[in-house]
Formats: structure tokens, sequence, C-alpha cells
């Protein structure tokens, strides 16, 4: 990855860190915006409330799907027009975020994000909708929250299964991203530290889900994850996982974590100097050693089949990538390697 020619686009976005103060922050955000008629939208009632109680709520907003199905965000936006709001407060993980950015793709409301797992969805102009198993994605800033406010005290109450997956689905954007097609040097600095506060904070995170430190790391690290994947683009990973959570209706975060280290093991060879940087982010004398001592420390899921993605599935998930991988991966993708790749996934047969 050569510093001496690159291009770079840094995404306009305010960003509060402040643990415990979700509510205050937010506050002064909608204050400062001018805005009076939110539409709060969120899976969790009680953790909307806790944080957006006292604020100009026009409606809320609890009708929230995984990978936004369409008549999901068709009903969002007519509830959004109904209640004549003008701007729009996200609480909770990718899929809380990712339905603000459905509405505010057709209405170009202005979004507030106050995310509550790793995801990373807040930091990205990328929308996601659902339609016929099929997931169609695209890039518009219109949907890139005008701020994010992120408190670490609101990640607490996610269950510990939950935030090891969402926190390695954070550790993939960062793998991804210094190899996707628009990756750059500063992507891979992004990358690098979120790798290092993802592999200190996750283990924290695994032993006392309730203690600060390890919640406010890992934050920290999806929080930069997010950035660098935002810039560099989807690697072959994210075309992956991305297939197989349309096609298969698979949980995102859980298949982010399970297909991470195949293809890890699979471009690693091929690219020394992200081989080389992930092993020093982690610590550890290679990228894999490094991925597989966390994952055992924080018992990561292992297998595809877990999740009810079918054995027959694999043949045409691989085709289906192949037809989607990026240009440029670090190692040459073919049907047979890919097909090997899912049945390992699939099977839980992690790589030595
Ligand atoms: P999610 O938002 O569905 O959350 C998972 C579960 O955790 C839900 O039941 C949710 O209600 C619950 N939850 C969230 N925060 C909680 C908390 N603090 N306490 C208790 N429960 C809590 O899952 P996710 O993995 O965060 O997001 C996945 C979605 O985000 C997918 O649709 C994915 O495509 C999208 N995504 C988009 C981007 C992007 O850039 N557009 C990036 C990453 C993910």
């Amino acid at each position: 990855m050569s510093v001496a020619r690159f291009v770079h686009d840094t995404l306009p976005q305010r960003v509060r860190f402040a643990s415990g103060e979700a509510a205050g922050q937010l506050a002064e955000e909608i204050k400062e915006l001018g805005v009076s008629r939110l539409m709060v939208v969120a899976a969790r009632k009680w953790l909307a409330e806790q944080v957006a109680g006292g604020l100009p709520v026009a409606v809320w907003h609890h009708d929230v799907v995984m990978h936004v199905p369409v008549e999901t965000a068709v009903r969002a936006r007519e509830v959004a027009a109904e209640h004549d709001v003008d701007a729009l407060v996200c609480i909770g993980g990718g899929s809380a975020t990712g339905l603000a950015k459905a509405v505010a793709l057709t209405t170009g409301l202005p979004i507030v994000a106050v995310p509550t797992t790793y995801a990373g969805s807040e930091a990205t102009n990328v929308w996601g909708i659902t339609e016929e198993g099929r997931k169609t994605t695209g890039v518009d800033d219109r949907v890139l929250p005008r701020t994010v406010v992120y408190d670490a005290s609101l990640t607490r109450t996610l269950p510990v299964g939950m935030s090891v997956a969402s926190g390695l689905n954070a550790l993939a954007h960062c793998v991804d991203s210094m190899w996707a097609p628009r990756a750059d040097p500063i992507d891979a600095a992004l990358a690098e530290e979120g790798i290092r506060a993802l592999n200190a904070g996750l283990p924290q995170v695994f032993a006392d889900p309730v203690g600060l430190a390890g919640r406010e790391q890992t934050l920290y690290g999806a929080y930069l994850s997010a950035v660098a994947f935002a810039s560099a683009g989807s690697g072959l990973h994210h075309k992956i996982c991305h297939v197989l959570g349309g096609m298969f209706d698979l949980p995102h975060a859980q298949t982010h974590a399970i297909v991470l280290p195949h293809v890890l093991a699979f471009n690693g060879p091929d690219a020394p100097e992200a081989e080389r940087r992930i092993a020093a982010a982690f610590g550890a004398p290679s990228a894999n050693e490094g991925l597989a001592a966390l994952r055992s420390e924080v018992d990561a899921p292992v297998a595809l089949r877990d999740y009810a993605m079918p054995e027959h599935g694999i043949e045409t998930a691989a085709g289906a990538v192949l037809a989607a991988v990026p240009a440029g991966n670090p190692a040459p993708v073919t049907l047979v390697s890919l097909t090997a790749l899912l049945r390992a996934a699939w099977e839980g047969d992690l790589p030595r």
C-alpha cells in the first residue's frame, strides 16, 4: 500500500463519546440542530425512553426488523410523513440505524444516532434494504448520521454472546479495510488501531459484561472500524456475508464472526503487509494466531450450520459470491476455493 499516491474521503460527522451521558449529550445535539418533532427509531422501548425521554418526540417507532425488509422501510416512511417529523433519532443496533437510514434516504431528514451494539452502521453512508431474499445496498450521503452519541454504559445490557459477535463484526470491518477496493493508508491506520482496541476490549466484556472499561474500548474500536470500512468499501469478507445474510436470513453479527477467520486465512498469505499489520495489532506472531487466540478467549461462534444455513446453500452462495468478488482481492478466487471456504465455515472447521 503506497503512501505516495492515494485519494481519501473523510465523511463529515460529529462524534461525541461520553459514558453515562447519552441523554444529556443527545439533548444538546437536538438543541443545536434546532429541531422539535423527533421520530425515535428503536427496537427496545426501554432503551429509547431512557435516552430520549426528555426530548420533543413526535412519534416513537419500534417496528424494527434486521436487514430492513422493504415493507418495514415503507411503513417507517409513512409514519415519518404522518407525524410531520423534522429529525430522526435512532437508538439501538445496526437494525435501528438501518431503518432510520431508509427513512432519511427518501426524506433527507437528519439523523442523530445513539448506537448500542458494535455494528458501526452509524459511521457509514451505506444503506441497505432487503426485498425477496436479496439485500440491496447503496451509498448516499443523506443517510450518514449528522452526529453519533456513543455512551458505552448503554451497551452493558447487550447479552454477552451478541456482544462478542458484534465486536467480531467490527473486527471484520478492520480486517477487510486492509484490502478492500478503496483501501488506503489512512484506512489501514484506523483499522490497525481498531483491532488493537477490540482485542483489548472484547475479552474484558466477556469476563465482565457490566464493566465499563472493556465496553468503552470495544465501542471505540467499533467506531474506528466503521470509519475505515466506510472509506475502504466492501472486501471479499463483506461480499460473502452480504450474500449469506440476504439469501438465508442469517444473523448479521454472528455470520461475520464465523466467516472472518476463513477469509483471513485465505487472503493473508497473498497480503503480506496486511498480515504484518494485523499481527502487530493483535500483538501475535501471525494474524491468524492473533484472531484464533481472541476467538477462543471470548468463545466465538464457529459454524454457519448452527444458525440454520442449509447445507445445499453452500453451492448457491458460492456462485453468487463469485459474481461479486471485489477487483484486486489479494488471493485469486475460484468457485472451487470459495466453495471450500464456505463449507469450512458451514461445518465450523476452523483454519489451522
Ligand atoms: P441488531 O441491531 O439487530 O441488534 C441485535 C439485537 O440486540 C436486537 O435484538 C437488538 O434489539 C438488541 N440490542 C441492541 N442493543 C441492545 C442493548 N444495548 N441491550 C440489549 N439488547 C440490545 O444487530 P446489529 O448486529 O447491531 O446490526 C445488524 C444490522 O446492521 C444488519 O442489518 C446489517 O446489515 C446492518 N449494518 C449496516 C452497516 C452499514 O454500514 N450500513 C454496517 C454494519 C451493520
